[in-house]
């Protein structure tokens, strides 16, 4: 096991295969254009497979895809088959809007995906076109829907619950999650990347959420873990179970074992942070196996990073980046890096 400079090990890895999106969802991606990642910089499937069986020699057990949307890269099923065939990695999922999810689900399902985690803030189509600026709503539900009937069990849905905006759905998100047999995770706002709008009073914090869900559940019970996974769970007083994600209120910088890989190659130990490590060109110039092992290794084991924790410490709190910044360097968004 590889660990960092806190004793944290790496484990967790997250996988963008695209920085393109099919939704701009206001708190990730709210311009209509970007400065795209070149084409000749993404990574194949091939060259992803060679980094993830890399990130297993040094401990990496669960790999998450993501994007962008990840679905909107052409063949992923091809890429789940290559991954799906490396025996050291116990959990691979993967994050989606939804959208595309009802027409792929079968083939993913089929190459060996092993859980899915769908993003959707509001039950309300109306609302789904104000936050995302697509028409898709129902396209995304259908999706949702489609995960059952493919034989996966373990659905997540996650929300990012903003004030003013979604923030009266709680219950109805724990009640849909319920008919659709998934686990809904509330996510606090966060101030990352794209995050271009966010201020702490759009902001509803873990303790505002429970406080708003006790009067119709009643006591709700927080359920004691020993894990790295970033929610955590509750359950109400009829036995569903529900998490929060506390990044900005309460950060769980101290058990945090994820690290992102962006689709060009850059690998990033923070999701806050503004530097990353290139992997690509040094697996394009033909590194050797133990030279890309020692690249790796290396820079895990100089790993500080806390970067929610210094967020909460800060006097006065403002987007990470801001917009001009953000056109100039693509990898400072959340949605190259993949949340
Ligand atoms: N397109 C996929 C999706 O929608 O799930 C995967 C990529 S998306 C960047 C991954 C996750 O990041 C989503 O659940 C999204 O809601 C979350 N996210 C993006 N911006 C966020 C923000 N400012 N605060 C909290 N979560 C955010």
């Amino acid at each position: 096991m590889t660990r960092d400079t806190l004793g944290r090990p790496l484990r967790n890895l997250r996988l963008s295969v695209t920085d393109r999106c099919n939704l701009r969802c206001q708190y990730c991606m709210p311009e209509e254009e970007y400065t795209w990642l070149p084409r000749n910089d993404m990574l194949t499937f091939e060259e992803m497979a060679l980094l993830v069986d890399a990130f297993a020699d040094l401990g990496v057990d669960k790999v998450r895809l993501t994007g962008g949307e990840p679905l909107l890269r052409r063949d992923l099923d091809r890429l789940v088959r290559l991954l799906a065939g490396n025996p050291r990695l116990r959990d691979l999922a993967m994050t989606t809007n939804g959208v595309l999810l009802a027409e792929q689900a079968g083939a993913l399902r089929a190459a060996g995906l092993h859980r899915v985690t769908v993003s959707l803030d509001t039950l309300r189509e109306d609302r789904f076109k104000a936050l995302t600026r697509r028409d898709t709503h129902a396209r995304v539900l259908e999706g949702i829907e489609a995960v059952g009937r493919s034989g996966w069990s373990g659905l997540k849905l996650d929300t990012v619950v903003m004030r003013g905006v979604n923030d009266d759905e709680l219950a109805d998100l724990i009640e849909y999650a319920g008919r659709v047999s998934a686990e809904v995770r509330f996510i606090e706002y966060m101030d990352v990347g794209g995050a271009t709008n966010w201020s702490m009073d759009r902001v509803v914090s873990r303790a505002e959420m429970l406080k708003r869900l006790e009067p119709r559940y009643g006591p709700i019970a927080p359920i004691v873990e020993e894990t790295s996974a970033p929610a955590d769970r509750f359950r109400l007083p009829d036995g569903r179970v529900f998490g929060i994600i506390s990044s900005t209120t309460e950060p769980f910088c101290r058990s945090c074992d994820r690290s992102r890989l962006t689709a060009d190659g850059m690998w990033y130990l923070c999701l806050y942070a503004t530097r990353g490590m290139d992997l690509r060109d040094p697996l394009r110039a033909g590194v050797s196996r133990d030279e890309l092992l020692t690249l790796i290794r290396t820079r895990w084991q100089g790993r500080s990073d806390r970067g929610a924790e210094e967020r909460l410490a800060m006097p006065e709190r403002r987007p990470l980046v801001q917009i001009g910044e953000l056109k100039r360097d693509p990898h400072l968004e959340m949605h190259t890096r993949g949340g």
